[in-house]
């Protein structure tokens, strides 16, 4: 039999239901290829016993002619993702030992569709990052490198764990967040497909919190159609989220029909920024051709408040998290530091329990929410949020898709970008304006660069239309016919 782990989930789906192999075959030649793709440091968290005996119990429900739109399908969750009775990091030693009572609803939803479960995924503490730097388990690496250098590679942030296992065929598919492009960010570094959609499209319930106004939950996969297949069965109405909204969920696979003629494709002209690569620049103009190749038509537009489309994250963002990591405090949650008071307690544990980064963002949260800065900061950038969002509005008067790099860059070295917060939250450019505007985003693998690492084309949406995102991002995934693969997989 041909290596199992590297088949599609569509093609995997099509091998189970004529019987080529079973779940448990599948899932054993994931759990084997896991244990030789160590290194990567992709999972926090194995599960392979739960995997194997939801495989088998999948083979069963098969059998019977049961099987689900998933069924037997082995995925790994972000650690971002509370799992029933199985530890739950979030990338933060601050959770030590915390294994949920309750289990998130997209993982919920994921499990009744059938998919096994692998294990959980490692990720930028709080998934606040973008090279999966900031774990208190480790870096994972990007099973991509340069040619001919061996320097070992970021996997992007804050779902690095998500894509380098998809990538490196230790996962059909896996779970992401994205609060300002985590999804689409490391799904552009290790030539994956990654869609963040509407906010609202998905529940938030049972996701450790970050920016609860920007985080959306999605799939990381190495196709459009498998994104499609599982955000089918990850998205909808949750009565337990009051910010998931209460619409019909399309069927996703349903709209990859392969036809865009006359559709109209936007090219925000704000998005050339300073910096970015020649080669990025480049493909960008590709993709545009291929599009308009396909009987798309091509529009320029501006989306002028683009350029502030970072400070505004980098304040609303930390503003949020402030508030929504004030409850690990050493009393309800995993990691306690004794200490002679209540008070002492709180300030040893958060002290030793928080990174760097995680506590850099909780200072400035508080700061720009604090009695004196709230105007100034907080409010201010309210105000330019909804002057973003006004900016996609307009331009989706006119077009039906916006088309811009998903990142400024291709993967980088662990101590390229060290100790430059600023020039880190650079790799957010072109994909915070979307979680600001609550809209939908994929990231379509469109390239090599001259070194031999992947490069990212991002499609934007309006919002609750990724049935027309994913048809326009399966046109240009058959264009671009990416088809490199990492070494050693
Ligand atoms: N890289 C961004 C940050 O550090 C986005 C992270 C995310 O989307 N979770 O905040």
């Amino acid at each position: 039999m041909s290596d199992l782990t590297h088949l599609t989930i569509a093609a995997a789906l099509d091998g189970l239901a004529a019987k080529k192999f079973s779940a448990r075959e599948l899932t054993d030649a994931h759990l084997s290829k896991m244990a030789a793709q160590k290194k990567l440091n992709a999972y926090i968290t194995e599960t392979p016993d739960l995997a194997r005996a939801q495989a088998d119990a999948s083979d069963q429900r098969r059998a019977a002619g049961k099987a689900g739109a998933l069924d037997g399908i082995p995925l790994g969750i972000k650690d971002l993702f509370c799992t029933e009775g199985v530890l739950t990091t979030a990338g933060s030693h601050i959770l030590d030992g915390f294994k949920p009572t309750y289990e998130s609803t997209v993982t919920q939803k994921l499990f009744d569709a059938g998919a096994v479960m692998l294990g959980k995924l490692n990720l930028d503490e709080f998934a606040m990052g973008s090279s999966n730097k900031t774990s208190y388990y480790g870096n994972v690496i990007n099973p991509w490198k340069r040619q001919g250098d061996e320097t070992e590679l970021v996997p992007g942030g804050s779902s690095g764990g998500s894509a380098a296992a998809v990538a490196g065929r230790i996962a059909m598919g896996a779970t992401g967040t994205d609060t300002g492009g985590s999804i689409r960010q490391p799904a552009a570094l290790t030539g994956t497909v990654g869609i963040k959609p509407t906010y609202g499209r998905c529940s938030r319930w049972g996701i450790v919190a970050f920016a609860s106004s920007l985080d959306q939950a999605g799939p990381i996969a190495r196709s459009v159609e498998d994104c499609a297949i599982m955000l089918g069965a990850m998205a909808g109405h949750d009565p337990k989220d009051s910010t998931s909204v209460e619409m019909a969920v399309p069927d996703f696979r349903k709209a990859l029909t392969g036809d865009i003629r006359g559709l109209k494709i936007g090219i925000p002209k704000e998005y050339r920024v300073d910096g970015m690569s020649g080669e990025i620049d480049a493909l960008w103009a590709k993709g545009a051709e291929w599009l308009k190749s396909q009987g798309a038509e091509l529009k320029e537009i501006s989306l002028p408040h683009t350029k502030y489309a970072l400070p505004t994250y980098y304040i609303i963002a930390p503003a949020e998290a402030s508030s929504n990591l004030a409850r690990y405090d050493g009393v309800r949650f995993g990691l306690r530091v004794p200490g002679n008071s209540l008070d002492e307690m709180y300030e040893l544990t958060r002290a030793a329990g928080f990174g760097k980064e995680v506590k850099r963002r909780i200072m400035i949260g508080t700061y720009v929410l604090s009695a004196g800065y709230y105007d100034a900061y907080y409010l201010q950038a309210q105000r330019i949020r909804a002057l973003i969002l006004k900016d996609f509005t307009e331009a989706f008067k006119d077009v039906d898709v916006i088309l811009t790099p998903s990142t400024p860059s291709a993967a980088f070295g662990f101590h390229e970008n060290e100790d430059d917060p600023v020039q880190m939250y650079l790799n957010d450019v072109f994909t915070v304006t979307v979680n600001l505007a609550g809209l939908p985003g994929i990231s379509v693998p469109a390239g090599l660069d001259g070194k031999g690492l992947p490069l990212g084309l991002q499609l934007i949406g309006r919002a609750f239309d990724e049935e027309t995102l994913l048809r326009t991002a399966h046109v240009l995934e058959r264009s671009a016919n990416f088809t490199a693969l990492p070494a050693g997989v």
